[in-house]
């Protein structure tokens, strides 16, 4: 697995190769935004981690860019401006997760687990946090400790764990597990929700599914 960092701040840079090298991940850096655009844009890495703030061009023009290009590799974006509007910026110029500096860097490992575990074809569990979904038991597991979950509560969660950084309106998730056609409401989701948040307690997993209201939900790491 090939991970790209364009950041410029070389220190940090710096100390994320050591850090990703360590769990035996390939990397290499780059320092500037254009250089950034053309080592991402030959396609051959599997995972981009992408500072906002860069000169050159800066972390928005790159995501978008490439995703213009159809590069599709997955983009983890860094940035030290952490609003609400900042991460729907990123996330609409093509990022799929969105973490503000400074972050906990085992948030930031689950995270490039998280994205490159969907690139793999034979996913049979999905990882987020301390917390990982058996997609061939249904089976939400955290250390020594597992839960079942029901038919629906499984496709609620499956659809949060395969895109844990973006917002999942509830017409989404709708419309995903109940189908367009049923007679089911947006309360049944919240009711989901609800009982998905009881079982990751349960399992003292650090996962968190947060709502944002009239974007919907997402996961999140909760720092103990
Ligand atoms: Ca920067």
């Amino acid at each position: 697995m090939k991970i790209l960092i364009i950041e410029d701040e070389t220190i940090l840079a710096e100390s994320l190769k050591t850090l990703l090298e360590a769990k035996g991940y390939e990397t290499e850096a780059v320092y500037d935004g254009k250089s950034g655009l053309e080592y991402a844009g030959l396609g051959i890495y599997d995972l981009v981690i992408l500072d906002v703030m860069l000169p050159g061009l800066d972390g928005y023009q790159i995501a978008k860019k490439l995703r213009a290009m159809k590069c599709g590799t997955p983009i983890l974006m860094l940035t030290a401006r952490s609003g609400l509007e900042d991460r729907i910026e990123g996330l609409d110029a093509g990022a799929d997760y969105y973490l503000a500096k400074p972050f906990d860097t085992r948030e930031l490992l689950a995270c490039v687990n998280a994205l490159l575990r969907r690139q793999g074809s034979q996913v049979n569990e999905l990882i987020f946090g301390n917390t990982s979904l058996d997609l061939s038991s249904g089976t939400l597991i955290c250390g020594k400790e597992n839960i079942r979950l029901s038919a629906k509560e499984f496709e609620v969660m499956r659809l949060l764990f395969q895109n844990p950084a973006r917002n999942l309106s509830k017409e989404t998730i709708l419309a995903h597990v109940w189908g367009y056609d049923s007679n089911a409401v947006e309360n049944h989701v919240e009711v989901y929700v609800g009982f998905l948040r009881k079982k990751l307690s349960a399992i003292r997993s650090n996962v968190a599914i947060v709502a944002i209201r009239r974007l919907g939900y997402h996961l999140e790491v909760t720092t103990p």
